[in-house]
């Protein structure tokens, strides 16, 4: 009730991701949070993403779709990026406007859209039918600062790579390869380019400005970038409470997975029989593309380890893999799954090392459960958050490419021997990881910085609607 006993209007928020694992993941977290807190979220995936999931978001948050052009021009899959990125906009556009009548005519009017970074067209369509208008980026503070700096042309493009170091205000010196991919190979992927770039052109216009990463993880960063361009809020890490605070009943998994999950009893058995800290988990997330050069190098650098590991190879990448190498190695030392639930085997006592890509989630996944890495980036914003994990937050060693670009056997064995050979730098980076675990719990627990944020941003949020 507000004080002349009306009841309160419930603040009801759609969020909408970018269709991708990575960004679904968070978003649908933040929005738990939201919800509770008493906001009212209703999720919107895209139609052809909603069909190919394959469980349902917590009961409590609505689902909706949007279309991204799959199923308006009755093809499958578009001729290319740049295609599926156009009608991804225009399709979007016109189904998202009209989802938002949709919902103002149900009984719970919509009041504020919180979209993806990537979606910058959301807030066009937000502002169109007078709703508040929320960008939520998926990518650290430090990568998007750079883009930012693209964006206004304030870092000019292409990177004097024979000058040395790139200087971003917030950021320590960069090497050019340390800066994004798409930044730093500039020309090669045009579209995802256009996408990250144009993450701000309109930026400005935003409500408010959150990011999936927390104050104490980016503090120089998200320091310069609050006192010079907007007031922005970190809200994470996001992982499902189990994992951080414990304060949301049931919020135990993220609850959408675009892949099947192998069960989680066969993979605990396995994990069982193994001691603490011996099992390396490598994983590289559900975009990468492997060179099946470089699934050889790994699987025979892991091999060299002697140490068993547990191999996410999604079904689409399993050909490449070195198959009398992995004949030989018997299944107790190997597991090869095409996906899993990541966070159940982090959480593992016998996971010592995670091999990874540096995607930004996994990375805070192993920071939040205190696994070191051995960090293999492979493009897009990975290469900038494994610069972080080696220099700055001193949680993990980074694989080096030879001439070629490939990470061979022998540096994949050294890295994982650094980590979870018992000497004094994987004791350093255990004792970091160890650290940075519980700084990040802090964040998210009550009082911390990203809860006082969210309530914050709420507070705000409600008053906004309540004068509307
Ligand atoms: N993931 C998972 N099972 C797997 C591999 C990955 O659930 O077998 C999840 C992982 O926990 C993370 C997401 O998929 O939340 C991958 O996101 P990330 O940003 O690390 O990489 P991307 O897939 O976007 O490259």
């Amino acid at each position: 009730m507000d004080p002349s006993g009306k009841p309160r209007h419930r603040a009801h928020v759609l969020v909408l991701p970018y269709p991708a694992q990575g960004h679904i993941n968070p978003m649908l977290q933040f929005s738990k949070r939201l919800v509770a807190r008493g906001l009212r979220a209703t999720l919107a995936l895209t139609v052809y993403l909603a069909g190919s999931m394959h469980a349902d978001p917590s009961s409590s948050i609505g689902l909706e779709t949007i279309s991204d052009g799959y199923d308006l021009g009755g093809s499958a899959q578009a001729e290319s990026y740049e295609a599926y990125q156009t009608s991804l906009r225009v399709a979007g556009s016109r189904t998202l406007a009209e989802l938002i009548h949709r919902l103002d005519r149900s009984g719970h009017p919509l009041d504020a859209v919180i979209y993806d970074g990537f979606l910058p067209w959301a807030l066009d369509v937000a502002k169109q039918c007078r709703k508040m208008g929320v960008v939520f980026f998926t990518q650290t503070c430090a990568v998007n600062n750079i883009y930012y700096h693209v964006q206004r042309g304030l870092l000019p493009l292409p990177l004097p790579v024979s000058e040395g170091n790139v200087r971003v205000p917030g950021l320590p010196p960069l090497k050019p390869s340390e800066t994004p991919s798409y930044v730093y190979k500039l020309g090669l992927y045009p579209a995802f380019y256009d996408m990250v770039i144009n993450q701000f052109t309109n930026v400005d216009d935003a409500d408010f400005v959150l990011f999936d990463t927390f104050y104490e993880l980016e503090k120089e960063v998200i320091d310069w970038m609050s006192a010079n361009l907007w007031p922005l809020k970190t809200v994470g890490p996001t992982l499902p409470s189990l994992y951080l605070d414990k304060r949301l009943p049931n919020d135990t998994a993220y609850g959408v997975n675009l892949f099947t999950p192998t069960t989680t009893s066969a993979v605990s058995a396995w994990l069982h029989r193994h001691p603490p800290r011996s099992v390396v988990y490598v994983s590289f997330g559900s975009m990468a593309d492997l060179d099946p050069s470089q699934f050889s190098e790994l699987a025979h650098g892991l091999a060299l380890t002697s140490s068993p590991f547990l191999w996410i190879v999604r079904s689409t990448e399993q050909h490449k893999l070195p198959r009398d190498l992995m004949d030989s190695i018997p299944s107790e030392e190997a597991l090869i799954l095409p996906w899993c639930n990541q966070l159940e085997i982090l959480a593992s006592d016998a996971i010592g090392c995670f091999v990874t890509h540096c995607g930004l989630n996994s990375v805070i996944e192993a920071i939040c459960l205190g696994v070191p890495m051995v960090a293999m980036p492979q493009w897009t914003d990975q290469g900038t958050n494994a610069k972080f994990v080696e220099d700055v937050w001193r949680i993990g060693v980074r694989a080096g490419a030879d001439e070629a670009g490939l990470v061979t056997s022998e540096e994949v064995e050294r890295c994982v021997r650094e980590v979870v050979g018992g000497g004094e730098r994987g004791r350093e980076v255990a004792e970091s990881a160890r650290r940075w675990m519980e700084t990040a719990k802090a964040a998210i627990a009550e009082g911390g910085s990203s809860d006082q944020n969210i309530d914050e941003f709420v507070e705000n949020l409600i008053s906004h609607a309540s004068t509307e």
